[in-house]
Order: C-alpha cells, then structure tokens, then sequence
C-alpha cells in the first residue's frame, strides 16, 4: 500500500510484488479561495482517510493479511499535510504488523513512469504544481539537473488562473483555452505574444512569465494569452530537458507531475524527441498526477532492495531532495 499526503490530494492505491499497478482512490483538498493553506489541506486529509482506506481495500476485496508494507511519501511538501500521510502510514503498519517504508515522492513519479512506459534509464521532466525538476540517474542517485529557481510551473498556472476567477486546479482550463486559441489561429506566428522565457541555463524561472501573462490579459484575450502563456512555459522545459539529454547522452525523455497530464507539453516532448532520435514516454493520466500508487512502486522497489523504514526515523521531510535517497536497483 502507498499513501500520498505531499500537498492538496491523500491518495492511496496498491501495486503487488510483482509491479502490476492498482488505480489509487484519492481526495482532492479544494480551498473555497485562493490558494492551499497546508493546516486546512491536512485537516481535509485527516477526516477523508478512514473511508479512502476502506472504500480501496473493499473495492480490491483485500484485507489485512494481503498488506505486504505500508509506504507513504516522507517529503518534500507541505509539512502538516505530510504528517497526515505519515501518521496514517505508521498506524496501518503498527496494526496490521506490515513493515513501514517512508518514500521520497519525487523518485516514485520516475520509478512508476519506469513501470507504465517500460522506458528504462530516462531523463524525467517533472512538471507539477510544486516542484518542477529535470532529473537524470547517475550511479546509486536521481541527480537534479535543473529546476525551478522560484515557482513550480503548475503553480505558476493555477495563480494565472486564479487570478481570472478560474478555480484550481487552473492547469486544465488554460489548455482548453489555449486550444480554442491554437485552433484559429493557422499558421500566423505573430499571434504568439513575446513573454518573459525563464531559462538559465538549465534551471528555470516562471514568476516573470506570470506577471507579464496577467498584465497582457488585462487588454488581450484570454485565450491568446493562454496560448503564449503555454508556449513560452512548456518550450522553456522541453529546451532544458533537452540540454539534459544532450549532456547526458540520454536518448529517452519521460514526463511525470500534473503537468505532464498536457497535450501540449506531451507533443512538444515527442517533437524534440523525434527530432534527436530519441524517444518520448508519459504514463497515463492517473500516474502523473500525485497518487499513492506511484508511492506503493517506489515501496515495493525499497522493500525488494532490503529497505525498510524504522519508526524513530520515520518523521518527515518537508524539504527532503530528489538526490537525497540512494537507489539500490536497476
Ligand atoms: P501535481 O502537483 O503533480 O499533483 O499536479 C497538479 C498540477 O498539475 C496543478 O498545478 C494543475 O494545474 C496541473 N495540471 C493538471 N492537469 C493539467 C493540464 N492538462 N495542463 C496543465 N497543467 C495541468
Ligand atoms: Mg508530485
């Protein structure tokens, strides 16, 4: 089993011994405005666990005794969401007597990419609304080739959004308007409006982008703006990761995060692929975004390398990096 707390989603979902992955049953912390206050995320957390842990084992016909090991995502996010998950985890395995296996979040949206795609040895662009990272393996660690130097990139939609009264999760929305702006269009370049373009070498930048966007849409349509808005942010991740591949020598690109859930993106990924003879992967919707499935595979993968969690060390890390945990398997 694999509990996910990291920010406004608890989710819980099975893999078994062998990698055959179970959809997660998840609840979605929405605020009534404006953004995820961690404290309300985790008390939304807190009241819908009992039932997401009974309605996932009653849906799968499991009990206790086919509970191999609990895993839960011990960082990075919210610290109070964090502690839900955690708190969760370490009751189930007191009493069902199953080990305890605390998980770095960032590793399990490569290691469960790895098990849908078949993709074997990638650079993972990880676009979600926190964190938004180019990683690559090198020997026992997942290194950080680039990342955000301020906002995540799905934040950095969900706040455009919002600030034209769009609920969250706002990424969805600006690419259905983006869309309709794509779809009229043609092949008129000059509609694409010259926005700030946050590359540095490869890290990335998206707060100057916001602010131009919501400026531009004061005065253009949403949709144009939407589109722009788009184009800059996805070509700026697709340019870095692919500086990664090219210093890398990697020839697969996986996406992963709730970004990657983006047409758009998932098309400029297969172009720049295609283009270096490369190769571009993305599992399904449900895997990219945060779900306690994708925490189970990285679990199993901990368990089945000998790695099990003890309880004096099982407290979060809320700020917990991608190449602090070694990786013990192939
Ligand atoms: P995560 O943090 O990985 O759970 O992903 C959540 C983020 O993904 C939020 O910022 C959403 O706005 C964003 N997101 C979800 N679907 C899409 C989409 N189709 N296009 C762009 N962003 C999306
Ligand atoms: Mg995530």
């Amino acid at each position: 089993m694999g509990i996910e707390s990291t920010a406004h989603t608890l989710s819980i979902g099975f893999v078994d011994e062998a990698g055959k992955l179970y959809s997660s049953e998840s609840a979605l912390f929405k605020p009534e405005e404006g953004g995820i206050h961690p404290r309300e995320a985790a008390d939304h957390h807190s009241v819908v666990a009992p039932n997401l842990v009974s309605s996932l084992m009653n849906r799968e016909d499991f009990s206790q005794d086919d509970i191999v090991a609990v895993s839960f995502s011990q960082g990075p996010g919210l610290g109070p969401c964090l502690r839900i998950g955690a708190s969760v985890a370490r009751s189930l395995s007191s009493f069902w007597k199953a080990p305890l296996i605390g998980v770095n979040h960032c590793v399990a949206h490569i290691e469960v990419g790895r098990n849908q795609t078949g993709c074997d040895d990638p650079v993972l662009l990880y676009a979600s609304g926190g964190n938004t990272q180019v990683i690559a393996r090198s020997g026992d660690r997942y290194r950080v080739i680039g990342e955000t130097l301020d906002i995540g990139i799905g934040n950095m939609l969900d706040k455009f959004a919002r600030n034209h009264g769009i609920a969250f999760p706002g990424g969805p929305a600006i690419e259905k308007l983006s869309q309709k702006w794509a779809g009229n269009i043609s092949a008129d370049e000059s509609e694409l409006l010259t926005l700030p373009y946050g590359v540095h070498g490869t890290d990335l930048a998206f707060s100057g982008l916001l602010t131009s966007a919501i400026f531009h849409s004061k005065k253009l349509p949403l949709e144009q703006v939407c589109y722009s808005l788009q184009e800059h942010a996805f070509s700026s991740c697709i340019e870095v990761a692919e500086r990664a591949m090219a210093h890398t020598g990697k020839s697969e690109l996986l996406l992963g995060g709730g970004v990657a859930c983006n047409g758009r993106l998932r098309e400029m990924s297969a172009i720049m692929c295609e283009e270096r003879g490369g190769q571009s992967f993305w599992p399904e919707k449900q895997y990219c975004i945060d779900n306690g499935t994708m925490i189970a595979e990285l679990g199993r993968k901990e368990l089945q390398s000998g790695r099990i969690t003890e309880l004096d060390e099982s407290a979060i890390d809320p700020s917990m990096r991608t190449d602090s945990s070694t990786i013990a398997w192939t």
